[in-house]
């Protein structure tokens, strides 16, 4: 009989997968691995240096443990970092990689087993509880000591074609995955939102999250459908159940072909009202997808992964050499380059910039992380602005949350404009700095940052986290992410009628931007300007092309005032009323 597993479900364009389960499996190898001499002290060195990290981080959380809390948690950090410091772990572990000559991974998780025996005979119960303690100082070291993404756990294996089951997969290991043909993800973690669902999304690849032991429950090898638009994965498939998907992906592939025709074609409304259609680009090689998907430009490069899988930051000259090699793929079309986004769900390896924090969402992250570190930032914005006496380039600042902000960046803009004069550095002096609506607060404040700025980019997926107080990457609160809750829509309206109302442009670059259901009501909201995945763009186009707008802005007039008690579904069929079938 056909069996079920559930999350949820991110359908790019592609809804559907049929493949063989290949298991990511993150336990550590115990095959010993031995290192030739004259490697042992780079080994210890390696230690040491993970051991400085994890102490780091330890202190780093007990500072933020809270006044008034229980005593015994901040005592229960001081017992790891003690463990840290002692000697039947660490000085063990120096032991076996010099007397052994084992690297030091292999050597920490072998003494980790010696100690773990050691506490699993013990008589007493609480004492027996300490090999967790052990446990979670060992694992906390080996996230220093081994960065391992799950690129490499795949070492040469052949999957294209299967669909990857794992525990967690992180942007950057998604990135490392794009090219090798994967046909879906099966993740036991994750929101619908988080950087590794969007990316999956911009890949085209389908994918179920937040499928809770997923990893435990498949098999390697066995034939999974993966269903992304009802976020079910079925194994132990009935012929008849593997036949209709079979039909449902060549109906889907018929359905794109259609959908080609329109490459070409206007991006407007059946009364004739342009939209225009962008891409918003992951990475550089996406260029090329969002050219052949007819877009009209780029309005959201998301830099951020620049900064992974790699141990140095970039340099101005890489990034404008980036920035240069998308600007000739686009062939003159404009570029909206979004300064860095780090923190959060985007993060890398180098955790001197993001050090642990209780509340990464609300933390250090994006234009707050990049205005307190001018290394990061400075590079970034020079480049950017060099980059701009090559073609039409905008820049646009992600996650403002207050004026002053927006003062800093531009008071950072002016200064490095005037240092490039001196230096007689070509840039556009017009070139449009935008900011990123993603915080409500910033929403709400759209008016006066619109006459601040040049235009203005509704980021949906963080502006429905912050709005209804939802972590976009943790699955288990992923049924409350609404783009249709009453406040959400709300708020973009208010976004849209402030724009309107300065004569500023306004786009959106969410993902619910490339939503083909949400197409009518962004329309009639007042939205002429739409970034998505480039996959998503001609089922956007197909969808602007069959909407009545005059029809849809009397008719979202009417619903927006009676919109907290309709039902969402209510919402949008009335106005799939304005749309031809
Ligand atoms: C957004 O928040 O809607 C957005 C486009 O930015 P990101 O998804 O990269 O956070
Ligand atoms: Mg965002």
């Amino acid at each position: 009989m056909t069996l079920s597993l559930h999350g949820v479900g991110i359908d790019g364009s592609r809804p559907v997968a049929i493949g063989e389960a290949f298991m990511l499996n993150r336990e550590p190898s115990l095959v010993p691995a031995q290192i030739p001499a004259h490697q042992v002290q780079v080994e210890l060195d390696r230690l040491d240096a993970a051991l400085a990290c994890a102490r780091r981080h330890l202190e780093e959380v007990r500072r933020q443990i809270p006044a008034g809390t229980p005593k015994h948690i901040a005592e229960f950090i001081d017992a790891h970092l003690l463990m840290l410091a002692d000697s039947a772990l660490v000085d063990a572990t120096r032991d076996l990689i010099r007397e052994r000559s084992v690297n030091a991974s292999w050597a920490l998780q072998s003494q980790r087993d010696t100690l773990v025996e050691v506490f699993d005979r013990m008589e007493d119960a609480y004492l027996r509880t300490r090999r967790d303690d052990v446990d979670h100082v060992v694992r906390q070291i080996q996230l220093f000591l081994d960065p391992a993404t799950d690129a490499d756990l795949l070492g040469d294996a052949d999957v294209a074609g299967r669909v990857i089951v794992a525990e967690d997969l992180t942007p950057a290991d998604t990135i490392l995955l794009r090219h090798r043909g994967v046909a879906a993800f099966v993740i036991e973690h994750g929101g619908p939102m988080s950087h590794t669902a969007i990316l999956a999304r911009s890949l085209d690849i389908p994918a179920v999250m937040g499928v809770h032991r997923a990893v435990q429950r498949l098999r390697q090898g066995e034939l999974l459908v993966v269903d992304a638009e009802t976020g079910t994965v079925l194994t132990e498939l009935e012929p008849a159940i593997l036949e209709h998907y079979r039909a449902r992906l060549a109906n889907f592939d018929a359905h794109r072909r259609e959908l080609r025709r329109l490459v070409r074609e206007p991006s407007a409304t059946r009364d004739g009202v342009p939209v225009v259609l962008l891409a918003n680009l992951e990475l550089p090689e996406d260029v090329a997808a969002a050219r052949d998907n007819g877009a009209a430009g780029v309005g959201l490069y998301r830099t951020e992964f620049l900064y992974m899988n790699r141990d140095a930051l970039p340099d101005e000259e890489e990034h404008l050499e980036t920035y240069l090699g998308i600007i000739r793929g686009l062939d003159g079309i404009p570029l909206t380059i979004r300064t860095l986004d780090l923190g959060a769900d985007k993060q890398i390896p180098d955790t001197s910039f993001h050090p642990a924090r209780s509340n990464p969402a609300l933390g250090l992250r994006a234009i707050r992380l990049c205005l307190q570190e001018p290394a990061l930032f400075l590079p970034q914005l020079r480049a950017i602005l060099r980059a701009s006496a090559y073609g039409p380039v905008r820049i646009m600042i992600p996650m403002i949350s207050c004026m002053a902000e927006v003062n800093a960046v531009l008071g950072l803009i002016a200064e490095a404009r005037r240092e490039m004069r001196r230096e007689r550095v070509a840039f556009d002096p017009l070139m449009p700095v935008g900011g990123m609506i993603e915080v409500p607060a910033a929403a709400l404040m759209a008016g006066a940052l619109a006459r601040r700025l040049d235009f203005l980019s509704i980021g949906t997926n963080d502006l429905i986290q912050y709005t209804l107080a939802i972590d976009r990457v943790d699955d288990t609160v992923s049924y409350l992410y609404d783009p249709l809750h009453p406040a959400v829509i709300r708020l973009i309206k208010h976004v849209i009628d402030a724009a309107a109302s300065t004569r500023t442009r306004v786009s959106m670059c969410g993902e619910m931007a490339g939503d083909p259901r949400y197409t009518p009501l962004l329309l009639g909201l007042g939205l002429r300007e739409l970034s998505m995945q480039p996959g998503s763009l001609l089922e956007v186009k197909d969808r602007v092309r069959r909407c009545d707008l005059g029809a849809l802005a009397r008719t979202v007039a009417d619903v927006v005032d009676h919109i907290d008690e309709m039902p969402a579904q209510v919402l949008l069929d009335k106005l799939e009323a304005c749309v031809e079938p």
